[in-house]
């Protein structure tokens, strides 16, 4: 299977990517798996790069201490409690919602306020990513993730009969750094470049600002008068346009969708097994209303008739009596309703990647602050969460939603990024690079496709890299007239 995908994908690694030879990345981004000063360990030299390859600006790669970790690969205990000494915005808004509803709030209600919150939600205001940030992704890892993913989309697209207008969506894209990547490694193939639409569906003012300057964007005026104006991105010269939803982007066109660590931040519904069946597990205030604290309902729940009967349909009665609490992501269920129905109709795949499984989720609700596990309830606003997603549900939802798409994998992201010839990119990039580059390249790669803790690491234990090869997974969602998209066959 795996080299009949290569086979497809070897020709766009060598018609561009390798021959081209385009230069590794430079700037921190790469560098982020320990305590270190990026300047001495890996700030590649500029100067090997051709100049518009180079994505960083010198600004950026001024030296930085950075702590980071991948946040699915976090053991820590909780932190302790501590108490805010006056309550956040967004706190006196949650309090006043349970306050003025007469009762708790669900889970996932608690998380959609937390992380998206128009006024103080955790990614509304800011970046949330690397250094100083939060936690680290596979694109802030390597610069071969998002060129792997844009292998992806380019194999697509010549499945998909190399259309001349193509709509590519990418769903939280966070500092805009896979799409980036994607467009710089994919720049030498004219055609699929100038078919390019891009849509970025974001619903953080501020990441869109982020996104907007990695992007090198310009706004165009579309008239004399500058009435309208239309926004160019330079990495590829594509037109680009911001939503802050799936919905809103135009259809009609082929389309491909990707949604990289996208599925983990939307809300879940959590169950808990009780003597009295299966109860929602619910947000409160303490007595005192000092802090937030779990309760759970007392009758069946709206969501728990609905969505966990729906959900427990598609299990098999095992897996189903072996677990003592369940996660549920309806808003999931929704965005692949939606996916579906548009590549159906349009015309085009989607690729979703993130850390979850191939069944029903258990308990995995996380919160991280600053690369640590913390409690879900403390300081809500100040923390990401997260929760693993449920692949078997995607694929339900897609093949509920329509008879014209067809669901592929999941398969391991190590699969994924091998089968898509990420070894032979990895070559290519050592072959013209400095000894520290070399170094930050073979831990990259190791990053994005190893399994467990790095066997080549000599720093502090509680900073040994953890591969991410084996937990992330990647699934995709086509158009059934496509065929089988690469690299699933
Ligand atoms: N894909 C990126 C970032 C992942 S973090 C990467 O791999 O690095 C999640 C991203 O989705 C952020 O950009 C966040 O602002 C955005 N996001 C989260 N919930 C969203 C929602 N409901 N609608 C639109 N964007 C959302």
């Amino acid at each position: 299977m795996f080299r009949r995908a290569l086979s497809r994908a070897l020709p766009l690694l060598s018609n561009g990517l390798l021959r081209e030879g385009i230069g590794p990345r430079c700037g921190p981004a790469s560098f982020r798996f320990s305590l270190t000063s990026s300047s001495s360990s890996g700030t590649p030299d500029p100067s090997i790069l051709p100049e518009e390859e180079s994505r960083e600006d010198p600004e950026s790669r001024k030296p930085a201490i950075s702590i980071s970790i991948d946040r699915s690969g976090l053991h820590n205990p909780p932190e302790h409690l501590h108490e805010p000494h006056t309550d956040s915005e967004l706190v006196k808004h949650l309090k006043s919602i349970i306050k003025f509803r007469g009762g708790p709030i669900s889970v996932a209600e608690y998380m959609e306020e937390v992380l998206t919150n128009p006024h103080s939600g955790f990614y509304i205001n800011r970046d949330v990513f690397g250094a100083g940030g939060d936690f680290i992704t596979s694109p802030d890892v390597s610069q071969m993730f998002g060129e792997m993913v844009g292998v992806w989309a380019m194999c697509l697209w010549e499945q998909m009969g190399q259309p001349g207008n193509v709509n590519l969506v990418e769903l939280g894209p966070g500092r805009g750094t896979l799409m980036v990547d994607l467009l710089r490694g994919s720049s030498k193939f004219s055609n699929f470049k100038k078919a390019l639409n891009i849509h970025m569906v974001e619903c953080s003012p501020a990441l869109q600002k982020v996104q907007y300057d990695a992007l090198k964007c310009m706004d165009e005026a579309t008239n004399d008068d500058s009435s309208s104006k239309k926004t160019i991105s330079m990495v590829s010269g594509s037109s680009i346009a911001w939503h802050s939803t799936l919905e809103q982007v135009p259809s009609g066109l082929p389309t491909i969708i990707i949604a990289h660590e996208f599925y983990d931040a939307l809300p879940v519904h959590q169950f808990q097994k009780a003597s009295r069946g299966w109860c929602e597990k619910m947000i409160d205030v303490s007595e005192d209303s000092s802090k937030f604290r779990f309760v759970l309902s007392p009758h069946p729940t709206t969501a728990s008739l609905l969505y966990l009967t729906k959900r427990c349909k598609w299990a098999s009665r095992e897996e189903v009596t072996n677990l003592e609490h369940i996660e549920v992501c309806p808003k999931a269920m929704e965005l692949t309703h939606q996916i579906a129905e548009r590549i159906s109709s349009d015309g085009g795949g989607a690729l979703i990647i993130d850390y979850g499984k191939d069944g029903l989720i258990s308990d995995s609700l996380q919160a991280i602050r600053q690369h640590k596990f913390v409690d879900i309830l403390d300081d809500p606003g100040s923390a990401d969460l997260s929760a693993h997603v449920d692949f078997a549900s995607i694929r339900h939802c897609a093949e509920e939603a329509s008879d014209g798409v067809s669901v592929h994998g999941p398969i391991t992201q190590s699969q994924f990024l091998g089968s898509l010839g990420i070894n032979f990119r990895v070559e290519a990039l050592l072959q013209n690079c400095t000894e520290e580059q070399a170094e930050s390249l073979r831990t990259g790669y190791w990053r994005l496709v190893g399994d467990g803790e790095a066997p080549f690491w000599d720093g502090p234990n509680d900073l040994t890299p953890i591969g991410m090869g084996t937990r992330y997974l990647a699934m995709s969602i086509v158009n059934k007239k496509q065929g089988i998209p690469i690299p699933f066959e």
